[in-house]
């Protein structure tokens, strides 16, 4: 069996491309919801630091123990605004230029995003992207959200045999989180309140990940 150099699991949103949706306005929305509904008595200084994941893991949470259907209506709206950030997304300098060459050199490319799949498809297919990623994981198959390892534990275990090294890319704490918590090296990508999670390196473009990552492999680093 081939070995491929590394397995490079890139986040989405912030890394590859910026999909522009308004997460302070939806993030007030669903903390709105939240309290409005009475899904939740955490304190409002606690919520303000949760993710829109976590707080919809809050409403998930809370229909789980009383047979009610809120997450799912706050899903559909959480959807609409990342159907809307989609169509104003832009892409990441250089990013087809840096996949195109990481492919050719012997990496395999997937990502893992907490966006739904028709969302990752979208963007991915607009910006020419699509074509070097071996595998796109989205909340649709993974079922479970970041900062939870489940998606790239998933992805560790289906690629374990194929390559010598895996790192995930991302912007987010709660991509490193997941990292951390699936033994996975995170590589930040101008990850800039990184709260305590360890990495490997924190890159401020996609040209410098690609020499981290060349660097790394060479000096024969990083192996599972
Ligand atoms: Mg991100």
């Amino acid at each position: 069996m081939v070995i491929n150099k590394a397995l490079l699991i890139f986040d989405l949103d912030d890394t590859l491309v910026h999909s522009r949706i308004d997460f302070v306005t939806l993030g007030q929305w669903v903390r709105g919801e939240l309290v409005r509904r009475g899904l939740t008595e955490l304190p409002e200084a606690e919520l303000v630091r949760m993710s829109v994941s976590q707080m919809l893991k809050l409403a998930e949470d809370y229909d789980g123990s009383q047979s009610t259907g809120h997450a799912a209506e706050l899903w559909r709206k959480v959807e609409e605004a990342e159907l809307a950030g989609a169509m104003r997304a832009t892409v990441e300098d250089g990013a087809q230029a840096v996949l195109k060459s990481l492919k050719a050199n012997g990496y395999l490319l997937s990502i893992l995003t907490n966006n739904s799949r028709r969302v990752a498809d979208t963007v991915l297919e607009r910006f020419g992207l699509g074509t070097f990623i071996h595998t796109v994981m989205t909340r649709d198959e993974a079922k479970v959200l970041k900062p939870d390892p489940t998606g790239l534990l998933m992805l560790k275990d289906k690629y374990k045999d194929q390559v010598a090294r895996m790192f995930y890319i991302g912007d987010a704490w709660i991509d490193g989180m997941a990292a951390n918590r699936a033994g996975i090296p995170f590589i930040g990508f101008n990850c800039n309140d990184p709260r305590g999670i360890s990495m490997v390196g924190n890159v401020s473009n996609l040209p410098e990940l690609a020499r981290l990552v060349e660097d790394i492999c060479s000096a024969g680093e990083g192996d599972l």
